[in-house]
């Protein structure tokens, strides 16, 4: 259904590629399969020599920008705060456009004659999700889909979708502050919290570069706006001139949304429910109805008809790492939710179960677990493995939480079953509410490996295969 971008398609333009991770690969393998000819760069030689040959590619450090159609910059370079990297005040001197990925998608898509629409998704937390389960919904209902972005596939790895397409698209504050035509359909603010404060100044500069993804909306297009966003009312009143249809989402029980949900478990809009959540298990918390009113306000909007909605929602499946049911034994589910790296991530989910075996730690953030002593109540006992185990098991100590220090997820996952069976307890979660590089490179190792545990678990539940 999908195809290829035709090959000439930037004949004859130059664009320049700087950092070669995940996007810069991608970038300088689309625009060279599209015609045009490119200059990349990467300090590290090891990215440099990954590159394949072409006839149109230099590999060179950039003498100067000239004659560039834009850079494409990866997003770990600042071109603005703290400080523009040089090579950003480069092309700025130069007046080279400094373009993200996903504006060349548009560009590329739209140059092809591809009518295909764009929705795109932004926020502090929930995006990915959100955008996985999005093009889910729409995929449910027969409609080409393409996701990607800062999550999954660069957007320029994505296809030439037909023209009743779809592109879904998380879009990062970095990513959004270098669009100069992508136009959203369909575009979406989850949330605001402070994050990556380094490279946007403050809350404000935070907020302004998250609000382009509603630039060169028209009328007829849908914003999408949570609830919770500081400043709701200010935020809304910047889109009134764009004449969009705003559509406010929440995850709680707040009629005057347009999308929200009551208890205990129903998403409504202004017509009525929409969708009985008790039966989708992989979109657990408030957090996660929020992500459901988001997706199910685009959806909708794009096409998906009203009654396709609960089965979509009901066939979701988590993405790994966030809450996701990894294995069952003996009626004990198992829950990997090693994305939580911080206490306000694992607060979300210990809500979500009135009782638990948590397995936590690793190297804590400031604060440690502290902000989560009113949920832990829920905690029958407490198995705590990595660097700042004894950190963390110091604050439970102080709230009377019964807690042991296990060390590794090697041991922690079968002692987690046996407490699980003596008492009567039915989840098992890790959520480590900690960084995880004391052991692992990553919260995906992590999880993998807390997966990998459960599945031997589930294949020999009594332990009484050799290791
Ligand atoms: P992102 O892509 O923005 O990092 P994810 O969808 O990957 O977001 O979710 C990461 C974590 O953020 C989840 O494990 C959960 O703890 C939290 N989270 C998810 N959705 C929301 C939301 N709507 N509001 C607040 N926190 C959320």
């Amino acid at each position: 259904m999908s195809g290829t971008f035709p090959p000439t398609l930037f004949a004859g333009h130059h664009y320049g590629v700087a950092g070669l991770g995940r996007n810069g690969n991608a970038a300088v393998a689309a625009l060279l399969a599209m015609g045009a000819s490119v200059q990349a760069w990467d300090d590290r030689p090891e990215a440099r020599a990954a590159l394949a040959t072409h006839e149109r590619l230099k590999v060179a450090p950039f003498a100067n920008m000239l004659g560039l159609a834009a850079l494409v910059l990866s997003p770990g370079i600042p071109h603005h705060l703290p400080s523009p990297h040089p090579l950003a005040s480069m092309a700025m001197d130069a007046g080279v456009p400094i373009l993200s990925d996903a504006e060349l998608l548009f560009r590329a898509v739209r140059a092809a004659g591809g009518r295909a629409r764009f929705a795109g998704i932004t926020g502090t937390n929930g995006k990915s999700t959100t955008t996985v389960l999005l093009a889910h919904m729409l995929a449910c209902g027969g409609i080409p889909v393409a996701a990607g972005g800062n999550l999954g596939p660069a957007a320029l790895s994505l296809p030439l979708l037909p023209d009743d397409g779809v592109y879904v698209l998380e879009m990062s504050s970095y990513m959004l502050e270098r669009l100069e035509r992508l136009h959203f359909d369909a575009a979406c603010l989850l949330n605001l919290t402070p994050d990556h404060l380094d490279r946007h100044g403050d809350m404000t500069g935070y907020t302004r570069a998250k609000m382009h993804v509603f630039d060169h909306q028209e009328p007829g297009d849908l914003a999408v706006l949570g609830a919770t966003l500081p400043n709701y009312a200010s935020l809304n009143r910047q889109l009134a001139p764009t004449r969009t249809t705003v559509a406010c989402i929440s995850g709680a029980d707040i009629p005057q949304c347009d999308f929200y949900c009551t208890p205990p478990q129903a998403l409504c809009d202004r017509h009525g429910v929409i969708a009985d959540l008790t039966h989708v298990p992989d979109l657990p918390g408030t957090h996660n109805r929020e992500n459901a009113a988001a997706a199910t306000a685009m959806a909708l909007h794009l096409g998906l008809p009203r009654a396709a909605v609960e089965g979509a929602l009901r066939s979701f499946s988590a993405l790994d790492h966030r809450q996701k049911t990894v294995g069952s034994v003996e009626g004990i589910r198992f829950i990997n939710d090693s994305k939580a790296t911080n206490a306000d991530a694992t607060a979300r989910a210990l809500a979500c179960h009135e009782r638990m075996v948590w397995i936590a730690g690793g190297t804590a953030k400031a604060g440690g677990i502290e902000p989560l002593a009113p949920l832990f109540g829920r905690v029958a006992l407490a198995l705590l493995i990595g660097r700042d185990a004894p950190v963390l098991a110091r604050t439970l100590a102080q709230y009377k939480v019964p807690c042991r220090i296990v060390e590794t997820l090697e041991r922690a996952v079968p002692e987690a079953r046996e407490a699980a069976r003596a008492l009567g307890v039915d989840v098992v979660m890790l959520s480590p509410a900690c960084a995880s590089f004391d052991q692992f490179s990553g919260f995906e190792a992590r999880g993998a490996r807390f997966a990998a545990l459960v599945q031997a678990l589930t294949a020999d539940p009594e332990g009484t295969r050799a290791q």
